[in-house]
């Protein structure tokens, strides 16, 4: 029914190597990495970007960038990781549906 890549991989329309999964977040592996490791943390909750959000979103977005530090102990990026929220197509947004870019572990150059 939706479009949205993201909203099929939390239906389980499109498959995904989940890392993390509770009521609200859904966490797992970019099918195209640009690191090492390349987590996408999203609110299964269709939210198109951070420009949408508003206060009723604040414990959401606190879960969510809580969990970063999470996921980094148990894939190797205990050293550190850098987080990326892409908003907008003029900030460099592909897929519309909001999201956390988690990279670490040495970047790599974007694929084609
Ligand atoms: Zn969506």
């Amino acid at each position: 029914m939706s479009e949205c890549v993201f909203c099929k991989i939390v239906a389980g329309e499109l498959p995904s190597r989940n890392v993390y999964e509770d009521d609200e977040l859904l966490a797992f592996h970019d099918i195209y990495p640009l690191a090492a490791v390349h987590l996408l943390i999203i609110p299964k909750t269709h939210i198109v970007s951070l420009a949408e959000c508003t206060t009723k979103h604040q414990d959401l977005l606190g879960r969510m960038l809580l969990l970063a530090p999470r996921l980094a102990q148990t894939h190797g990026l205990e050293s550190g990781f850098r987080t990326a929220i892409n908003t907008g197509r003029g900030g460099g947004q592909t897929v519309f549906h909001l999201h956390i870019n988690m990279f670490g572990g040495g970047e790599r150059p974007a694929q084609g």
